[in-house]
């Protein structure tokens, strides 16, 4: 153990999961606290609004899950979890032709977020130095400003311990609380789209229709809708419809309607032969909001902030999850350093880490104009040299393996403008003339 004694970890979402799990090969005692009555099975909950609604698990965050938990695969596959593989077996459709497909390592187990959520939890449970209570709001930090030393909860008890993770997602205080030690207030940018979607869950078709999972892309401006098929378990499709131009979404009777309205008919005709087992959820709010704590000049000992308290991204594009998982890893990786865990530090290169993927969020948000949030030339460059590696793609299946990677958080989208990518998608779009990449400032 480099440090010794108690840490605490408000949150007990994915997030908050995975860094009690890293936590635990740190400290003598992780105690995990969360404000929700965590039910004793797979089970939706009722402080967790986000939980019916489908949660694509992406390749980078399965990958750490499953090196962390081992034993997780084989209780997702008792639960009845798919197993995926995202490049074989998911049918894209983008910018007018279907991605190819390929045997890849994006493997992944499909369950709805309660299912993933739980499994989770009982590996962690499972580890002797892990406590998790419930029915535990955090209300206030302990300490000053030069170190939090607990927390406080809504019922008056106290939670010693030497590091206080916040990992309460975009209920966070931190903000607040930080500002209450008198350390500042981080600032916060937003960028909010006007999408929103419908979520119905179907028992999915006997006969094998050569797919697994089905995505429509969007394509800003023109093609403001898409949709999602997603199977979990129990021989069922969680199935999103997506609106990005704040359109008004389907009631349970227009579900099919709206289906049939896409720009092709694949995930229609698929429904037409799915039974409906839910009423249609919809959601409305999916803005990226992302908190400054780099700027605080004198940040607490003892203290971090995590993934959706401290950078929240539109859902749509399925990153939250693996963001945390990859937010934890960071902690790992500060933990293992030789010397005391440096609370600043760590915070910093959270920012950097949660950088690239709030750019690939908001960049393609800032693609409909309803979005609010400054659409700068940089995006404009991003978007449309996007659309050329996505372009390119469709018949280069070396570029496509790269950025599916990307896609899956698995590499960073950097890769895409090194010198092998840029001269691949450049060739391939012919109109476009040499140089464009670089006279368009991407990854500058
Ligand atoms: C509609 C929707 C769909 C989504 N779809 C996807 C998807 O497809 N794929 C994906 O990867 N991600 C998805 N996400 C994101 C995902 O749900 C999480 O937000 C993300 O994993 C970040 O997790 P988190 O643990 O930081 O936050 P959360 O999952 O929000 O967890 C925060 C936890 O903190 C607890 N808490 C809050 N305040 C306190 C307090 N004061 N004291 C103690 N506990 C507290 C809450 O009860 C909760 O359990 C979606 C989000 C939404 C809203």
């Amino acid at each position: 153990m480099t440090e010794p004694g108690r840490a605490i970890v408000l949150g007990a979402g994915i997030a908050g999961l995975c860094a009690a799990r890293v936590l635990s090969d740190r400290f003598d005692e992780v105690l995990v606290q969360d404000r929700d009555e965590l039910p004793d099975g797979p089970l939706d909950r009722k402080l967790l609004p986000q939980g019916p609604f489908v949660h694509v698990l992406l390749g980078r965050g399965q990958a750490l899950l499953d090196r962390w938990f081992p034993g997780l695969d084989a209780a997702l596959a008792d639960h009845g979890a798919p197993r995926m593989d995202w490049a074989r077996d998911s049918r894209v459709f983008h910018l007018g032709a279907w991605m190819p497909r390929f045997d890849s390592d994006i493997v992944v187990r499909t369950s709805p977020r309660a299912v993933l959520e739980f499994a989770v939890r009982s590996q962690l449970l499972a580890l002797p130095n892990v406590r998790v209570i419930d029915r535990a709001r955090a209300v206030a930090p302990l300490g000053d400003r030069a170190g939090i030393t607990g927390v406080r909860c809504d019922d008056g008890t106290e939670h010693l311990g030497t590091l206080v993770v916040d990992a309460t997602g975009r209920a966070s205080k931190s903000p607040d609380w930080l500002e209450g030690l008198g350390l500042g207030r981080p600032g916060t940018t937003t960028v909010k789209p006007a999408t929103a979607y419908a979520t119905r869950l179907f028992k999915a078709p006997a006969a094998q229709l050569g797919f697994r999972c089905m995505y429509l892309m969007p394509q800003g401006p023109a093609q403001p809708r898409s949709d999602l098929i997603y199977p979990i378990e129990g021989g069922r499709w969680g199935v999103n419809l997506f609106a990005y131009d704040g359109s008004p979404l389907p009631a349970d009777e227009d579900f099919f309607a709206f289906a049939a309205s896409l720009a092709r008919p694949d995930l229609h005709d698929a429904l037409l032969q799915a039974e409906p087992v839910s009423e249609v959820r919809r959601y409305k709010n999916a803005g990226n909001r992302r908190v400054h704590f780099d700027e605080i000049a004198r940040w607490p000992s003892g203290f971090a902030v995590i993934v959706a308290a401290s950078c929240a991204l539109n859902p749509v594009y399925g990153q939250g999850m693996t963001l945390a998982a990859m937010g934890a890893e960071l902690l790992e990786r500060e933990l293992g350093r030789r010397g005391r865990f440096d609370a600043r530090r760590f915070q910093r290169r959270l920012t950097r880490l949660q950088a690239g993927p709030w750019e690939m969020s908001t960049i393609e948000d800032l693609r409909w104009s309803s979005t609010t949030g400054r659409q700068g030339p940089k995006a404009r460059a991003a978007q449309r040299y996007t659309d050329r590696v996505h372009r390119a793609a469709q018949t280069d299946l070396s570029l496509y393996r790269v950025l599916a990677h990307v896609i899956h958080l698995a590499r960073p989208a950097t890769d895409l403008v090194k010198p092998w990518a840029a001269w691949r998608t450049l060739r391939a779009n012919p109109t476009s003339a040499a140089g464009a990449v670089q006279r368009e400032g991407v990854g500058a």
